[in-house]
């Protein structure tokens, strides 16, 4: 059976390169990167290209980037840090409605611990509008975090304007980049941008690795204590490997990047053309320009995005409805429902996310394996409207 990875902003695979520059810190080079032997210097000298890589690819200070166990420990650390070092001078928050969990929840947590946070409306492409953020700005707003781009539509948000507009104020912006990293081209200095999650996995690197970047000057508490791995700044042994493993994929992420966009481009226009031609009563959700192109999120009206989902797994397809880490819980898309849609346009939303590996071929089996199951679903549905 042909087997399609249609699932790429949950998880991707690990790139060929990458894990070849991986292989020998796995083995021969295994000291611990804070010793000061000359094992340890072999290996602090892996840490320290990555974190040069890393630097320069956002245009940032190499003694700014500060490896985490991930995206969402990043997340935490950006949120619990900043509150946490700042709540003498305020104690509120700002954050939008369509964020990722690890953001959402941190936020829950935090008013839990006595912090008030403001969740921002989205519009119906999943933006957030300037003047919500500028009237809920406050005197004792200390941070504003609000993602580059969502892992469920795909829509990149106004960055720059937002990061111009928080500088105005006595507050931080932090912006969650997982989804946007490898598609916009991040500039952290001209987009005022004080604090900025990446994780690797999410663009061929291995996962459990990623960084928070904190600018020179931003009042941040620790978030893991232990040793003075870090900076100082975060404690735990250095997971060489992958650390070396995300330096490498942010170059073969840059030296392909717009090879990669015209890619993803061209079959992702392909698939939405053919979607639309094959397939009626589809509604394609998410800003239809201002987007991460590599997410097409689509309902197909009057029947369930899980039903889909299963069945196309078994013509060896792999989507997702809505976003892996929400899937489980009972509330369906919190990012659909911010952004006004029906319970059942949400019931029925399907998320495709593409690689640069993915064909037009692949693009024309998943349609018509598409087409008969939605067929089949419909036929059985209640909630189609019957012809006369
Ligand atoms: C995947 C993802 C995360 C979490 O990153 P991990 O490295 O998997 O912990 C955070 N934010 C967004 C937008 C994501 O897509």
């Amino acid at each position: 059976m042909r087997k399609i990875y249609l699932d790429n902003s949950a998880t991707t695979p690990l790139n060929g390169e990458v894990l070849n520059a991986m292989l020998p810190y796995f083995t021969n080079v295994y000291g611990n990167s804070n010793s000061i032997h000359g094992f340890g210097r072999e290996s602090r000298a892996g840490v320290d290209n990555a974190r040069d890589i890393i630097a320069k690819a956002i245009k940032a200070d190499k003694m700014e980037v500060f490896f985490t166990c991930g995206g969402t420990e990043a997340n935490n650390w950006a949120l619990k840090g900043v509150a946490y070092a700042n709540q003498k001078k305020g104690k509120h928050i700002i954050t939008s409605q369509i964020e990722h969990p690890s953001i959402i929840e941190t936020c829950k947590n935090l008013e839990y611990e006595g912090f008030e946070v403001t969740y921002l409306p989205v519009d119906k492409y999943g933006l957030v509008d300037l003047k919500d953020l500028i009237s809920a700005l406050r005197k004792d707003t200390i941070l504003v975090s609000i993602m580059s781009a969502n892992n469920e539509v795909g829509t990149i948000q106004n960055i720059k304007a937002i990061g111009e507009t928080v500088k105005h104020y006595d507050a931080y912006f932090h912006t969650d980049a997982v989804q946007a990293f490898s598609t916009v081209q991040f500039d952290v200095k001209d987009m005022c941008i004080d604090l900025m999650t990446i994780s690797a996995h999410k663009f061929n690197g291995p996962k459990g690795i990623g960084a928070l970047y904190v600018r020179k000057g931003v009042a941040i508490k620790k978030f893991i204590h232990g040793g003075e791995q870090e900076m100082g700044k975060r404690g735990g042994t250095t997971n060489v490997p992958a650390v070396v493993g995300f330096g490498k994929a942010v170059e073969v992420l840059e030296e392909n990047l717009n090879a990669y966009k015209s890619k993803i481009n061209e079959t992702a226009t392909y698939f939405i053309k053919k979607l639309e031609y094959t397939i009626p009563e589809i509604e394609f959700n998410g800003h239809p320009t201002q987007k991460n192109t590599s997410i097409i999120n689509v309902t197909f009206k009057y029947i369930e995005g899980e039903s889909i989902l299963m069945l196309l797994d078994m013509d060896g397809v792999a989507v997702s409805t809505g976003s892996a880490c929400a899937s489980g819980s009972l509330e369906k898309s919190h990012v659909l429902k911010a952004m006004g849609k029906s319970h059942e346009s949400i019931n029925g939303a399907i998320r495709f996310s593409f690689s640069p590996d993915i064909t037009k071929d692949d693009v024309d089996y998943v349609i018509e394996k598409l087409k008969l199951i939605v067929e089949k679903l419909r036929y059985m549905s209640p909630l189609k409207p019957k012809k006369k």
